[in-house]
């Protein structure tokens, strides 16, 4: 177990601390350690799980000297600088022939994309290029070099050399890559077991009825969603607890006993009882954060021990406002999960849109707006703008956004038509 101080100083020694948005990413990330372990899937099992090991090219991809083009293969020698060259057409050659005997000079053979390139012969002319008539091929000059149109033997993967590298989250391209390699499955991470519980005696399940003074629990339901969408997460949901510390005590050590991580909502503000920090304290070490940012601000972040003695589980503790706790989940818990994962990733792309309206903001804490990015009327690329009230608890906002409008910890207001870093919920892969 680490010293407290790689946390920050202790909150309890010293109240609730203020830290940035980077600071509290970077402590997270300095913490954590990949989960680790192999199982083997089936290529169609594997789709978006991350490759435990370096995969290596048992053969030369292609596996053969083949045609990049359907038209006609000779020897690139044989072309003319000046005036047509003729080949006598010898034959032909299609995809998935065996290779074809050797041809005379000055002959020629039609072939096919893919077709493997005659012994000898190293250039193919498409169609579209040449003539043929009675037999014989017409190549004006200058059409084209010699060798050209050939795909070479190992130019896709050589054999032995790393095709796809462990860390890597796999994608449909990777999938296909380790097929043509004639491989059916991958050793890819185990999922990691996330405990996702709520907490609240305001909190009803939806499908219950919503008694006086309560509201029905969304955050589990989102943030099951979020987790899910990762694909390298397993959800233990253990539901609703009450703030009683019996409750409490009973559904963190189940947490403990069957998660690697324990992802909460509510109960972590200033406002809240002193017990949660207490039991969270007694299981572990962690850090009650005040992160200077909108919505969010709240924060827990520890290692608890498991009963196992295996290494820690991780704590995420989110603020209890629904967007609040999206925000967090997305600033500070998803990147974490990657990471835990055993992920390389190359950062999420952080977008510049211009800003369809001007934005009020002080330095000193960074904004994270929900909103809309489209392509601006004009044709000038792409516009970025709110999508209604931005209060922390309104997820109807966050619903009809795409993106969150983040205005980082030094920036001021805005300007209408300014740009500003924009993070996409979707990709293309
Ligand atoms: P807390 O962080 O527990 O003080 O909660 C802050 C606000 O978020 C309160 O209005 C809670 O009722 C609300 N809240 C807490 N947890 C949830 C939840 N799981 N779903 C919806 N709202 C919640
Ligand atoms: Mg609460």
């Amino acid at each position: 177990m680490s010293s407290p101080t790689e946390l920050g100083p202790s909150p309890l020694a010293q109240g609730d601390l203020q830290i940035s948005v980077a600071e509290a990413r970077a402590r997270i990330a300095a913490r954590l350690s990949p989960i680790g372990g192999v199982e083997r899937l089936a290529l169609a099992e594997a789709l978006g799980r991350v490759l435990a090991e370096d995969v290596i090219s048992p053969i030369d991809v292609p596996a053969h000297d083949n045609s990049a083009m359907d038209g006609f293969a000779f020897r690139g020698v044989e072309l003319l600088p000046e005036g047509d060259s003729r080949f006598r057409v010898a034959g032909a050659v299609m995809a998935g022939d065996a290779a074809p005997p050797a041809v005379a000079p000055g002959e020629c053979l039609r072939i096919m994309t893919g077709a493997v390139m005659p012994p000898g012969l190293d250039t193919v002319v498409p169609l579209e290029l040449c003539r043929e008539e009675g037999g014989v091929l017409s190549v004006p000059a200058g059409s084209l070099r010699p060798g050209e149109n050939r795909r070479r033997q190992g130019e896709d993967l050589a054999r032995g050399r790393p095709a796809l590298a462990r860390g890597r989250v796999l994608r449909p391209a990777d999938l296909g890559l380790a097929a043509s390699l004639g491989l059916t499955e991958l050793p890819v991470i185990p999922k990691l077991k996330v405990a996702l519980f709520s907490t609240g005696n305001e909190l009803r399940d939806a499908g219950q009825p919503l008694d006086a003074g309560c509201i029905y629990d969304s955050n589990r339901h989102s943030l099951a969603a979020a987790l899910r969408r990762l694909g390298v997460v397993e959800v233990i949901d253990l539901g609703l607890v009450r703030d009683e510390p019996a409750a409490l005590q009973a559904t963190l050590e189940r947490a403990l006993r069957e998660a690697d991580v324990v992802l909460t909502s509510g109960g972590v503000s200033m406002g809240d009882a002193d017990y949660t920090r207490d039991l969270l304290t007694r299981h572990g070490e962690v850090a009650f954060w005040k992160v200077a940012m909108r919505p969010g601000r709240p924060f827990a972040f520890g290692s608890l021990r498991r009963p196992t003695g295996d290494g820690p589980a991780w704590l995420f503790a989110l603020p209890g406002n629904p967007v609040a706790a999206l925000v967090t989940f997305y600033a500070f818990a998803q990147e974490a999960l990657w990471q835990l994962a055993g992920a390389s990733r190359a950062p999420a792309p952080r977008l510049q849109a211009r800003s369809a309206t001007a934005i009020r903001k002080r330095p000193g804490r960074t904004e994270f707006q929900r909103a809309l990015v489209e392509p601006a009327a004009d044709g000038s690329g792409w516009q970025v703008r709110p999508t209604g009230s931005q209060g922390a608890g309104i997820l109807r906002s966050m619903s009809e956004a795409n993106a969150l409008l983040v205005l980082g910890h030094e920036q001021g207001s805005v300007a209408a038509g300014e740009m500003v870093e924009v993070w996409l919920f979707d990709g293309l892969v």
